[in-house]
């Protein structure tokens, strides 16, 4: 990305983009659907998502179950669609029976055009089954478009955009493609580019339409944010050839459980209630009642420089969360342990030195016995695509 600034109406940057697009499929889990890649944030990719798809008035489905799930229904109600959503509780996944019996119960006068879901919920570190919702909608023969936020998931977690029937997924550069802020991307299936074709609401900028043209021959109808694009194409090299994204995958449910291995020694609790939808992209860490989490937040920050993740709306004070997604190794892992571990007792939490540090080696050091074996018994390949073992 350090580099001089191409012309983006020039050969090398229209190679550029036709090089970004198939890894990005790839990363996608799609064979059929399209990419498109806007200068944007996550929330400019909710609003593109639903500008395209959607038409004034139309009625979509939305849980409630953390802070972004909340934040993508305001967004389309404040986009003119009549959202249903749906109170869930902070710590939960998305559940597909809640979803079947809402579409079973639907108007099917004026039956809801999407459903909106969240992959990963960030503020609550829930993963929910994508496979499971389609399979409600399904069961409910409910014809309503799929409409998944990726943000926090696409790149450290399996995405089956086709397996699923996923209409629309999106995510933005800053989390698992492991880049600055500033590129939102979307990946639109079949049934989504037919709904934008003929409708979908006033839009311009956000209209995927000349840009899925332009992009044929590997430009945009806008100025794109080039040297980001720089950065997305070594970020999905990094991803997909040389670590492989099966690899990717099991270090961050690797690395992951050694972050809870560390929450469980410190004898506290994940705002997660059920360990099927533990997040291994985030851990949201519930405080003890008398301490306030932004303390130990302030605490880690001055102390250590560590940065760690305020609780986001009603959970705030109340829960901290550890990012562990991305670019992202064991001793980086240890290193916020040992950080937290210290800015935890020094707000007071009754922890015991080293004991989470210790529990997180553990999970490490039975990963490299067993990684050492495979080798031994000739079964592990490391780099390329293969799986190193580790689930
Ligand atoms: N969706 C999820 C799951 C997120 O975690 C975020 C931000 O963290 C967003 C949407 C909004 O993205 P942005 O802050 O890039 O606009």
């Amino acid at each position: 990305m350090d580099r001089p600034i191409v012309d983006h109406r020039g050969p090398e940057f229209a190679n550029l983009t036709l090089e970004i697009l198939p890894p990005l499929r790839e990363v996608f889990g799609t064979a059929t659907g399209s990419i498109v890649i806007y200068p944007t944030s996550g929330t400019g990719a909710w609003e593109a998502a639903l500008v395209n798809v959607l038409a004034p008035g139309d009625r979509v489905l939305a849980f409630n179950y953390g802070h972004f799930s909340n934040l993508f229904a305001q967004a389309a109600r404040r986009l003119g669609f009549r959202v249903d959503e749906v109170e869930l509780g902070w710590g939960q996944a998305l559940s597909a029976e809640v979803v079947e019996e809402r579409l079973r119960a639907d108007d099917r006068t004026a039956p809801y055009k999407a459903v909106l879901a969240l992959h990963n919920e960030t503020s609550t570190g829930v993963t929910s089954s994508v496979s499971s919702i389609r399979r409600a909608i399904d069961a409910a023969g409910h014809d309503a478009l799929l409409i998944v936020d990726a943000v926090s998931s696409l790149a450290s977690v399996d995405f089956q955009f086709d397996a699923w029937r996923v209409d629309v997924a999106l995510a933005g550069s800053q989390k698992g493609l492991m880049l600055p802020p500033g590129v939102g991307v979307l990946c639109v299936g079949p049934r989504a580019i037919a709904s934008a074709a003929g409708g979908g609401s006033p839009r311009s900028f956000f209209d995927w339409r000349p840009i899925l043209v332009d992009n044929a021959a590997g430009f945009f109808p806008y100025t794109p944010a080039t040297l980001l694009l720089f950065g997305l194409r070594e970020a999905l090299k990094m991803l997909v050839v040389e670590e492989g994204l099966p690899n990717v995958f099991a270090r961050h449910q690797y690395l992951a459980s050694g972050v809870r291995a560390a929450i469980e020694a410190w004898d506290l609790r994940l705002l997660c209630e059920f360990s099927a939808n533990y997040s291994n992209t985030v851990s949201a860490l519930v405080m003890p009642q008398d301490v306030d989490s932004g303390r130990v937040i302030a605490y880690a920050r001055d102390h250590f420089g560590l940065a760690l993740g305020v609780g986001l709306g009603r959970l705030k004070g109340k829960v901290l969360r550890i990012g562990h997604l991305g670019a992202l190794n064991e001793l980086e892992v240890l290193a916020t342990l040992g950080g937290l571990e210290l800015a935890l007792k020094g707000c007071g939490v009754p922890v015991q030195l080293g004991s989470g540090v210790a529990a997180c080696q553990e999970v490490f050091a039975l990963r490299q016995e067993q990684g050492t074996r495979l080798e031994q018994s000739g079964s592990q390949v490391t780099g390329g695509q293969e799986q190193k073992g580790i689930q």
